[in-house]
């Protein structure tokens, strides 16, 4: 992990109430969500080997950044909008696909979701493994596996965030909503994708908006090891 002095932290925490500023300023009104990202160091998540240079300059701008394994951390505004989105309430049971770095799924634990959260990439699942309980977030559940098949064993679950374009709606992703319950995630396979908010509303009913262009990594199937 990066070791940060007390000066750059100082420095940080006022990177991040200028983030969050901007975040504002783009029409997230979330208060919890604002909080989330003025709390977490978001310099913290990114790939060592990549991040020295980068840090100070980028880490609190509204950017997608890279975190290893060919792979990005989203931008902060893109993260916010997705868990406005997701409208979580203390206590709820959240899959996230595509844990990555982690960061989506700190900002889902400082709302007070029980979280679940799955990566295919074998590194990244063992590093932020490793890394999240090291910033204080021991709670979230984490597996290295494949999300397209989500995580039968703690379904049904209140919400689902995907972080990854997906190129269609994954079934085994809508079969673990709960009635009632609220999934978030990108859909295409162009250069952008839409953002789609899907609440399920019976057995076998929808409601579906789509929200507009975002650009994510893809959602790829299988395992890699
Ligand atoms: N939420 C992450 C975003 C990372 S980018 C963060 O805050 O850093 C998207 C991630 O989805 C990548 O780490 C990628 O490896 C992962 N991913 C892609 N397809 C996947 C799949 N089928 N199952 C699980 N994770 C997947």
């Amino acid at each position: 992990m990066l070791q940060v002095s007390r000066e750059e932290e100082y420095l940080f925490m006022g990177k991040r109430r200028r983030l969050v500023e901007q975040l504002k300023g783009k029409g997230i009104t979330d208060q919890k969500v604002l909080s989330a990202i003025e709390k977490i160091p978001r310099h913290l998540f990114f790939d060592d080997s990549t991040a020295r240079p980068a840090l100070l300059d980028h880490a609190y701008s509204d950017k997608a950044l890279p975190i290893g394994a060919g792979q990005t951390i989203s931008h902060p505004y893109t993260v916010a909008y997705q868990s406005e989105l997701l409208a979580i309430t203390a206590g709820e049971k959240v899959l996230e696909i595509g844990t990555g770095c982690g960061y989506q799924t700190a900002v889902l634990c400082e709302l007070g979701a029980k979280v679940f959260s799955i990566e295919r990439q074998r590194s990244l699942y063992e590093k932020s493994r490793q890394f999240l309980p090291m910033i204080g977030y021991r709670s979230p559940k984490l597996m290295f596996g494949d999300g397209y098949k989500g995580w039968p064993l703690y379904a049904p679950f209140d919400k689902i965030i995907v972080t990854a374009a997906a190129p269609y709606l994954p079934e085994d992703l809508l079969r673990q909503l709960k009635v009632g319950g609220i999934m978030v995630i990108p859909i295409g396979e162009g250069e952008t994708q839409q953002m789609t908010w899907l609440k399920r509303t019976g057995e076998t009913a929808f409601d579906r908006k789509v929200l507009g262009g975002f650009k994510f990594v893809p959602m790829l199937q299988d395992k890699q090891h």
